[in-house]
């Protein structure tokens, strides 16, 4: 018997076995180059993928651009909040609407680089989290790399993980590590500490990292102290993402889904 099958790249109606999940707020420029340099990426990888966009509530036309993208690319779903709730959230939501076994999270700004992903997934095969490590981070020294050894030292401490870099966005968790967290706002930071108590095998690889070409990073240096306190409570913090509870407060609230029977 003959079957035909159409190249995987080509299929959006198949479940996808990836999902890339990437918030965006304000990142108007950076929306159809990040969207040409991942897409060409994942049509490499012949294997079925979705990417879910998450407008953290911009004020410029970021999801103006998403639109476009949605409209021409059927593997891409656009999750529009109805105001900023943060990165977090947006994660959350990309986790709750992601079909993949393997969710990929990415910033979307350019400084993570999608060439860094099949590299991340074939380590993905033998592990439940894979997290990339910023090694040359293209970020100002004095307030953001050097803030970040000292929180990456002190994080390792306290979960028991030993990483160079939870902060580093791009990472491959398998489905099951982190659809059932319980995750409070900043939590995305500590997302390798909470996923490990659903699947222990966590690697690291570096990966390359970029300057910010467009648009404005939204942290400063006070950032530095909500970490500080996250990591002096983490062993509560890793407890309550993994106990439900009936009284949590809603992380997000969803203005808009551009998705299709298509995707
Ligand atoms: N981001 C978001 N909501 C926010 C803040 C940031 O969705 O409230 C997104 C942002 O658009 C980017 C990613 O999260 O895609 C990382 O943010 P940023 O580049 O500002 O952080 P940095 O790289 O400076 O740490
Ligand atoms: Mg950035």
């Amino acid at each position: 018997m003959v079957v035909a099958v159409a190249p995987t790249d080509t299929i959006s109606d198949v479940t996808p076995e990836i999902s890339i999940v990437v918030p965006l707020y304000d990142e108007e420029p950076n929306v159809e180059p990040f969207h040409g340099e991942l897409s060409a990426v994942l049509a490499r990888l012949g294997r079925p993928y979705e990417i879910i966009f998450i407008d953290d509530g911009s004020r410029d036309r970021t999801f103006a651009r998403l639109t476009a993208v949605y409209a021409s690319d059927p593997h891409v779903r656009v999750i529009r909040f109805a105001r900023n709730f943060g990165q977090t959230a947006a994660f959350a939501a990309g986790f709750a609407h992601a079909r993949g076994r393997l969710i990929v999270t990415s910033d979307g700004d350019l400084q993570n680089d999608p060439a860094d992903i099949p590299r991340l997934l074939d380590v993905a095969r033998d592990h439940d989290i894979v997290c990339g490590w910023r090694k040359a981070r293209q970020d100002a020294y004095l307030t953001r790399h050097l803030p970040s050894v000292v929180a990456n030292w002190l994080l390792s401490k306290a979960s028991g993980i030993r990483l160079h870099d939870n902060g580093c966005s791009l990472k491959v968790f398998r489905a099951e590590v982190v659809t059932p967290l319980h995750l409070a706002p900043g939590m995305h930071r500590y997302l390798p500490a909470l996923a490990s108590q659903l699947g222990g095998r966590v690697a690291e690889v570096v990966v390359n990292h970029r300057p910010r070409r467009f648009g404005r990073s939204k942290y400063g240096l006070s950032r530095t102290f909500g970490v500080l306190r996250d990591i002096m409570g983490l062993q509560r913090l890793m407890r309550e993402a993994v106990t439900p509870r009936a009284e949590r407060p809603r992380l997000y609230e969803i203005a808009e889904i551009l998705e299709s029977a298509r995707s």
